[in-house]
């Protein structure tokens, strides 16, 4: 609720705070916080600046009127900006639940690895010779990702999931252009993730559909009644994103190939499976990793991805520059200068440089202080969690595969059963009110009121028990039809927002 400029309501006038109201708008210490340009002033500013210096320095490119911003003091200035951080969420405070984006802790190890000088202070065009220990890196981390896959070779630079799609899509269409042929179509199945149709559109092919069978994995019969001269391959998510392991993907990729077609691996899932599977051991040509999700770099607002690409024998000369390559001891650069000797066919290049040297830094302290007894057991541990979240909720809340087998690393749940009138949107308000941000909800698509779960390895037994109890409660109350429901959260600094209308027609300026 807005204050006016002394922070004094007028309904305060009938005697100040009631159980329900404070002067201040505070709640204990959740502090209500205006905007900026509801407390600044134009008039006021944290600096000093000597405006005859200045404006001498910018010459003719100094302002010449007065730009009409709100000022804070100094310390007015950080008040704000620390007061709306603390109206966030963070992996910090508690459990993420959002499934399908593998949010997890992120050991300050890492941290402390990333911002060694000799890590954090390099520059991508230092000559070759100084920078020999982060190329290091590069190339160990390379090499635990090929290890761990089971592939031929890896293509460290797409700095996302996403990029590291359109990566192996453009291996692909190499591959297919180097052979003389012109396949178009790629499959993709109904419970991709959004941005596998969408790689695969923005690369310049046709994407149709393959249905889910009645467990939630890809059906095989009508993927191979579709193969043909006019398929390029197929774009499947494994783990899926249902949360099911695609049994049949080893049977999948002997059609595919026997079809002339390539298998791109979506293994954004990996961490449910890292170190028990190896992708090319079921015939995967190309996969990218989510260094953020599987290998703990931060993620979200929190830091850019990273998305390497392991690629089969197949693909591999097709892989984008540049890479780091070992001569002897001595590390070395492959780039435009020098590729027709060592990789002549390569599609070209995806970003300025290497990639993401921060991450690889977190990624391999992350692998390295695991060691790899610890990687199997991490995928362990999600797959254990998840379950015990499916099998702790699945007598309140319908779970459509439960029948399917144990899920991997994240459960899901549709709406069915609520009271009516009640729906996941619902359920999600009310987890914020416990204290929690809500997990995915409406996706997959499969699945009537998604409501997908993961809680990574990361999280106790004690934590996944008051999750679980606190959306039991929530759970209970969507299907007893508790009106109060309907408008929750009651305890958070905005209660329910008209997302559709923000999103449809937003209020970009403020009008005074
Ligand atoms: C997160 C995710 C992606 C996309 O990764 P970004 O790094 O967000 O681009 C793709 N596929 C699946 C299954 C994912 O979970």
């Amino acid at each position: 609720m807005a204050l006016n400029q002394s922070g004094w309501r007028p309904e305060m006038n009938a005697g100040g705070a009631d159980d329900s109201t404070t002067f201040t708008g505070n709640r204990a210490l959740m502090l209500e916080e205006p905007l900026l340009f509801e407390i600044g002033s134009t008039e006021t500013t944290g600096v000093d600046f000597d405006e005859d210096t200045a404006a001498a320095d910018l010459g003719p490119l100094a302002r010449s009127a007065p730009i009409g911003l709100p000022g804070l003091s100094e310390s007015e200035t950080v008040r704000h900006y620390t007061r709306l951080s603390r109206q966030n969420y963070a992996i910090d405070l508690g459990l993420f639940p959002l499934g399908s984006c593998t949010m997890k802790h992120n050991p300050r190890l890492n941290e402390k690895v990333a911002r060694m000088p000799g890590f954090a202070d390099v520059h991508p065009l230092q000559p070759q010779e100084t920078v020999q220990g982060a190329y290091a890196v590069i190339h160990e981390l390379a090499e635990w990702l090929v290890t761990l896959t089971g592939m031929h070779a890896v293509a460290m630079s797409p700095k996302a999931g996403a990029h590291g799609e359109l990566c192996g899509v453009l291996c692909i269409k190499a591959a297919l252009a180097a052979r003389g042929e012109d396949r178009r179509v790629l499959l993709v199945p109904e419970s991709a993730h959004g941005t596998n149709p969408a790689t695969a559109a923005f690369a310049g092919f046709t994407v149709e559909d393959i249905p889910a069978n009645a467990e939630g994995r890809v059906d095989l019969a009508a993927l191979e009644a579709r193969l043909g001269p006019d398929v390029a391959g197929v774009m499947i998510t494994n783990p899926n994103t249902c949360g099911l392991f695609e049994r049949d993907l080893k049977a999948i990729s002997d059609a595919v190939h026997a079809a002339g077609g390539y298998v791109y691996c979506d293994g954004a899932n990996f961490n449910a499976i890292v170190g028990r599977v190896r992708p090319g051991d079921l015939g995967v040509d190309a996969m990218h990793i989510n260094l953020h999700k599987t290998f703990s770099t931060p993620h979200g607002g929190g830091g850019p991805g990273s998305g390497p690409v392991v690629l089969s024998a197949a693909l591999a000369p097709f892989a984008p520059l540049p890479f780091v390559t070992k001569d002897g001891d001595r590390f070395r650069l492959i780039e435009e200068e020098n590729a027709d000797e060592a990789h002549p066919d390569s599609f070209g290049r995806m970003t300025a440089f290497h990639g993401q040297m921060g991450m690889f830094t977190r990624a391999l302290a992350y692998i390295l202080s695991h060691g790899a007894d610890g990687l199997k057991q991490v995928s362990e541990d999600a797959v254990i969690n998840a379950n015990y979240v499916l099998r702790n909720l699945q007598d309140l809340l319908d779970a459509p595969f439960a029948a399917s087998g144990p899920c991997m690393h994240e459960a899901l749940f549709s709406d069915k059963g609520l009271a009516e009138g009640f729906s996941t949107l619902d359920i999600a308000k009310g987890l914020i009110d416990e204290g929690y941000h809500p997990m995915t909800v409406y996706f997959p698509l499969v699945v009537h009121g998604a409501m997908l779960i993961e809680p990574t390895e990361t999280e106790s037994k004690a934590v996944l028990d008051q999750f679980i109890g606190a959306l039991r409660s929530i759970a209970l109350r969507a299907k007893n039809g508790d009106p109060a429901l309907k408008s929750a959260p009651h305890f958070a600094p905005r209660a329910r927002l008209d997302e559709t209308l923000a999103a449809r027609k937003p209020v970009l300026r403020w009008e005074g």
